[in-house]
């Protein structure tokens, strides 16, 4: 993951600077110095921040578990980022995965820069009062960097709304007096969350697919004609008029919400043939039964059915096959909704989908990447089209400012408003370049963080 970003940011400032886009009223020496200065700034976050927090476990003992709080950049405002509890969090993976926080809300113009969080642990292994402990404690040991204007966390995998709660609560404690509201996003409606928060990553995934393959496909037929060799204009247009089948890596949060947009879409007929969890992978030739799969994950502790004796009990129509199955099965489209690195050198090449939407963050390496977009697999990317948590989340601190709350469909509408207006501005240049669609975003990012940077007499 870090050699990906590094390079598409690496190649973000060397096309800006070749294009003469990069701060072009600057002259030779000065402008090359403030490249320079923009490089080091993008590739170093602010700070790193470590703890090993002590926890006391309920059969008396005490352990010590490691987590982080990255803060890269807060050029456009407060640091923002989810936090992670899974067993293989690292520093590199937190600094990266800030550093794609800082790009992906310029990109989609979110007053915030780039932050994330981690603790190295496997929540299933603990208990709630645990659990509580856990989050307690992180917020204690890192409790002088966060708050509604510094840093504002906010669910990720292994977290979710009760995690937050527990979070706020424990920072209004640790800061009597201070607004805190603003200090969790992600957290459940009753102690201030957002309607729509929890569906807003899978909604703006599936939208972001819908917007590519129906909307803008429909308003740019003139622009799509004139580019009709560019092998992603050719991909996007075989998919029109005809059923898509899609799979799902990953049931959780994203990837079922994604794929129960894509049940219910009424623009593109689609078909979901497979979902995958940690466990196994469900196929029905005929389509699955989202909505009844949903069901059984609010039952069974958000995992999916793993056997027929399970599926036949709850009436469910599918095969069991192996978990990694899914990504090279043939189908039209994969969402990608699961963890990092799951599609690399070692399956790149058995991988028969032509869409990829990332619905998880970097979840296809970048020697897969490249290989896949060389030949004309157009890659929807993370930064792109998992942007819908972050933006409800900027509506729920919002909301927590101003104590005034919005309805379900306000919220909906708003998110769809920001994402439409940043396909509008990345697939019109992404349809006539040959630049990836990642690159595009990248571009613009940085692009708009050298400019502000600039301005802001950060680039000396
Ligand atoms: P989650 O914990 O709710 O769900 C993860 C799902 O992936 C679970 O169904 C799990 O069983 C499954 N899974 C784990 N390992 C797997 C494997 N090897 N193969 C197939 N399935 C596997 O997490 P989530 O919130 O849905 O997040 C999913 C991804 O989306 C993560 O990469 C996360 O960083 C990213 N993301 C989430 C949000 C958000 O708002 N939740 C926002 C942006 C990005």
């Amino acid at each position: 993951m870090t050699s990906k970003m590094e390079s598409v940011i690496q190649k973000s400032l060397s096309a800006l600077l070749d294009e003469n886009i990069f701060l072009p009223k600057l002259n030779g020496s000065t402008r090359q110095r403030a490249y320079q200065s923009l490089v080091s700034i993008l590739s170093t976050p602010n700070h790193v921040n470590k703890s090993f927090l002590r926890i006391s476990l309920e059969n008396g003992r005490v352990i010590r578990i490691p987590a982080f709080r990255v803060q890269h950049n807060n050029t456009l405002g407060p640091y923002k980022g989810g936090i992670r509890f899974h067993e293989s969090v690292n520093e590199d993976e937190v600094v990266n995965l800030a550093k794609l926080m800082t790009l992906k809300n310029a990109l989609h113009d979110v007053p915030f820069g780039g932050g994330k969080g981690g603790v190295v642990i496997n929540p299933r292994e603990f208990s709630e009062k645990e659990l509580n402990l856990i989050c307690k404690k992180y917020v204690h040991y890192f409790s002088d960097s966060l708050g509604t204007e510094k840093d504002i966390p906010a669910p990720d995998i292994g977290t979710g709304e009760r995690e937050m709660d527990w979070m706020m609560a424990e920072f209004k404690s640790i800061h009597p007096g201070e607004t805190y509201r603003g200090s969790f996003t992600g957290k459940s409606i009753m102690n201030g969350g957002s309607l729509g928060r929890r569906e807003a990553t899978g909604k703006g995934v599936y939208y972001s697919y819908k917007y590519l393959l129906y909307d803008f496909v429909e308003n740019n037929k003139s622009l799509l004609d004139k580019n009709s060799d560019n092998p992603f204009v050719q991909t996007a247009l075989s998919h029109r008029n005809r059923a898509l089948t899609i799979a799902v890596q990953g049931f959780g949060n994203v990837g079922s919400v994604a794929a129960l947009e894509a049940y219910r879409c009424a623009y593109l007929q689609n078909k979901i043939v497979a979902v995958s969890d940690r466990n196994i992978t469900l196929y029905n030739d005929d389509g699955l039964d989202i909505p009844a799969l949903i069901h059984y994950t609010n039952e069974h502790e958000g995992d999916l059915p793993t056997d027929q004796t399970e599926l036949s009990k709850h009436d469910i129509k599918a095969t069991v096959q192996d978990r990694d199955d899914l990504l090279e099965l043939d189908v039209d489209v994969l969402f990608l909704a699961a963890l990092e690195d799951q599609i690399h050198t070692k399956n790149q090449k058995n991988i028969k989908s032509t869409i990829i939407v990332e619905g998880a963050n970097a979840p296809i390496t970048q020697e897969a990447d490249k290989y896949l977009t060389d030949n004309g697999v157009l890659i929807i990317p993370d930064i792109l089209a998992n942007a819908g948590g972050v933006i409800v989340s900027y509506l729920e601190w919002m909301q927590g400012r101003e104590t005034q709350f919005y309805k379900e469909e306000e919220v909906f509408d708003l998110l769809y408003d920001k994402m439409s207006t940043t396909f509008e501005t990345v697939l019109p240049k992404f349809f006539s370049d040959l630049f990836s669609l990642r690159q595009n975003c990248y571009n613009h990012s940085v692009m708009k963080l050298s400019t502000i940077l600039y301005r802001q007499g950060k680039l000396y």
